[in-house]
């Protein structure tokens, strides 16, 4: 085919999974790596290697023979997971990242991508639920999500010098809450849109479901379709700094918990648990250096992308015998 040879890592996970089926139709050979399996339908990659990447020679072999990397592989879930497992997050994925560019960089790797996060941007910019959206020169001075948020930047950094030292042509983008189908939707390493679906596909028509925080905190949702073509945009362009991956629609918890009872035809109230963990008060994008560079920006509308994901869930529900169909 002529196409230079990609490495997904993270392929067996929720973005990796969809990004390698992307990558498979616009024609290129890809090898997918993961310690698991997708676990909602077979891969789509030429080769699925099943290697631990916080080991150096799993690093080695992966990048053996690969022009472009789209490194997404990390220890990660939603924010009751990354508040409560600091040490195993920053030890896995530390090791991860720093393997990985340098296993890029001794193979010859042309282009490399390192998926970051919003978690990166400042504690003191994100704390009322009418914030002000968050522009990428925001990140300093520094003050990122404990744990999870400082890994992500210190390897942020780490991309640069590796691009500016060995010539390896780094990319990062940072991902604002990335939600759909193929999601983990249960276990607690879920994300809120996925734990909401799950949560009002499994009450009655008038139930309530138990919300996190006073439902008052606001955050911005992309779905995913707009997040692979985004990925795979930024990986064509010339433009090599940290840059925002998301939707600049903010809306609360409780907007969000309506939305999906709309979908669903359900009257759900809310119950609130103020002890559960509930993050930064209030986060969303700015998307001013995404449509300047790209030309582009997400454009599925938050209705109709939890109607996919909404009616998933009700399936993999039904399947599992949780739910009549
Ligand atoms: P995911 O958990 O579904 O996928 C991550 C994958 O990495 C998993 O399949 C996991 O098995 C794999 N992995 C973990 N440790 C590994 C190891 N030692 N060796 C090999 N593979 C390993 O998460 P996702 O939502 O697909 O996220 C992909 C990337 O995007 C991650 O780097 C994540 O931090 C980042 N991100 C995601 C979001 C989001 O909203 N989904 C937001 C910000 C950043």
């Amino acid at each position: 085919m002529g196409k230079e040879k990609i490495l997904v890592t993270g392929a067996g996970g929720f973005i990796g999974h969809h990004l390698v089926s992307y990558l498979k139709e616009k024609g290129y050979w890809v090898r997918g790596v993961d310690v698991k399996h997708p676990e909602y339908g077979s891969t789509d990659a030429d080769e699925f290697l099943s290697l631990d990447l916080r080991r150096w020679e799993n690093c080695l072999k992966s990048t053996e023979d690969i022009a472009y990397v789209y490194n997404l592989a990390a220890n990660m879930g939603g924010i009751g997971f990354i508040e409560n497992y600091k040490a195993e997050i920053v030890h896995d994925n530390t090791l991860i990242n720093i393997h990985m560019l340098e296993a890029a960089k001794k193979n010859n790797v042309q282009k490399y991508l390192f998926t970051s996060s919003a978690c990166i941007y400042p504690g003191y910019k994100q704390n009322t639920p009418d914030v002000t959206p968050l522009k990428e020169e925001d990140a300093y001075p520094a003050d990122p999500e404990d744990g999870y948020g400082w890994e992500k930047m210190y390897i942020e950094r780490a991309c640069r010098h590796y691009m500016e030292d060995y010539g390896l042509k780094t990319y990062a983008v940072r991902f604002h809450n990335i939600y759909g189908q193929l999601g983990t939707y249960d276990g607690g390493r879920e994300k809120s849109p996925a734990a909401i679906c799950r949560k009002i596909a499994l009450a009655a028509k008038t139930d309530a479901i138990e919300v996190w925080g006073d439902g008052n905190q606001t955050r911005s949702y992309c779905y995913i379709d707009d997040c692979v073509e985004g990925l795979y945009r930024l990986f064509n362009s010339n433009h090599h700094h940290p840059i925002n991956m998301g939707s600049d629609r903010m809306v609360s918890i409780n907007q969000l918990v309506d939305i999906v009872a709309k979908i669903a035809g359900k009257e759900i109230s809310k119950q609130y648990d103020l002890t559960k963990p509930q993050g930064v008060r209030g986060r969303n994008s700015d998307n001013e250096k995404l449509r300047e560079i790209l030309k582009w920006e997400p454009a599925t509308s938050l209705e109709e992308g939890l109607a996919v994901t909404y009616k998933w869930i009700c399936s993999q529900l039904v399947k599992e015998g949780r739910i009549t169909g």
